[in-house]
């Protein structure tokens, strides 16, 4: 791939899923990759892979909804590499199907705090960075959520969809300063997301339909490393003349 060599790149959520197959496929394509995760355990795990096949990590400890720890996060890139070209500000949580009605104000605002106030904290640090350099490419990875209503998932898909505007606005807002930033909306993918869920009630006993695999044209799931492919095709000069943009990446389901 054109463009990714000898960059440094930062992704948050790289422990696990689609985050840990990003790091892995930007160090494969030549990139010094900062691993970010909440999970210092996973991250280790994630840089010591990568080390195993050649390739160059660091690992920082970061929860992306900490602002003074995402400020480090950068910091960490700067110090360690010498700069920071690539943002992929991946880290998310799914907090369990329920009712818009059943959803308490704590579990709305954790997820919130993660999902989107978590992104736009990386990018507003990111962007310090990349405005001085002159260029910078983010990934941000939303979800088919942010595209459609999913019943059952109103915070998830609220925070999914703030995500899809946060990337065309800060696109725009940076479009004229060689920064470029869009977001892939993946559907289902086979990661630890459901089994990092917490609480929510089974989607069946819900009084409305809940997305299903079934809604997937393609018919199965995805593997991560699919999430990734599309992800180094966005950092890399490939994709110079695209940003502000949402690449479905499942299936199908966005045009069903
Ligand atoms: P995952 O649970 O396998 O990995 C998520 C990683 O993020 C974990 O290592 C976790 O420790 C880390 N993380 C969680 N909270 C964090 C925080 N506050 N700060 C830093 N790191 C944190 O899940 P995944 O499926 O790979 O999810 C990655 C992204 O993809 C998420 O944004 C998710 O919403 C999105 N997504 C996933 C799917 C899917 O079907 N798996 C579909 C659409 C979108």
């Amino acid at each position: 791939m054109n463009g990714v060599d000898g960059k440094t790149a930062v992704v948050t959520g790289a422990g696990s899923g689609i985050g840990r197959a990003t790091a892995r496929r930007l160090a494969e394509e030549g990139a010094d990759v900062v691993v970010a995760d909440v999970i210092e355990e996973r991250g280790r795990e994630t840089v010591e892979s990568i080390a195993a096949d050649g390739g160059n990590a660091t690992f920082v400890e970061v929860d992306v909804s900490d602002t003074e720890a995402v400020e480090r996060m950068v910091d960490v890139a700067v110090e360690t590499y010498g700069g920071l070209d690539l943002a992929v500000n991946n880290a998310g949580i799914l907090t369990g199907f329920a009712e818009v009605t059943d959803i308490t104000e704590e579990q709305w605002d954790t997820l919130m705090d993660v999902n989107l106030k978590g992104a736009w904290a990386c990018m507003r640090a990111e962007l310090d960075v990349m405005e001085e350099e002159g260029s910078g490419v983010i990934v941000n990875v939303a979800s088919e959520a942010g595209l459609v209503g999913m019943g059952g998932l109103a915070s998830y898909s609220a925070s999914k969809h703030g995500l899809v505007g946060l990337t065309k606005t800060v696109a725009l807002e940076y479009a004229g300063r060689g920064v470029r930033v869009n977001a892939i909306a993946p559907g289902p993918t086979d990661t630890n997301i459901a089994e990092n869920m917490r609480g929510g009630v089974d989607p069946s006993t819900l009084p409305f339909d809940t997305s299903t695999m079934s809604e997937v044209p393609m018919g199965r799931s995805a593997d991560p490393e699919e999430m990734a492919g599309v992800v180094a095709f966005l950092c890399s000069a490939d994709a110079s003349f695209i940003t502000g943009v949402t690449i479905p990446v499942d299936g199908g389901q966005a045009a069903d």
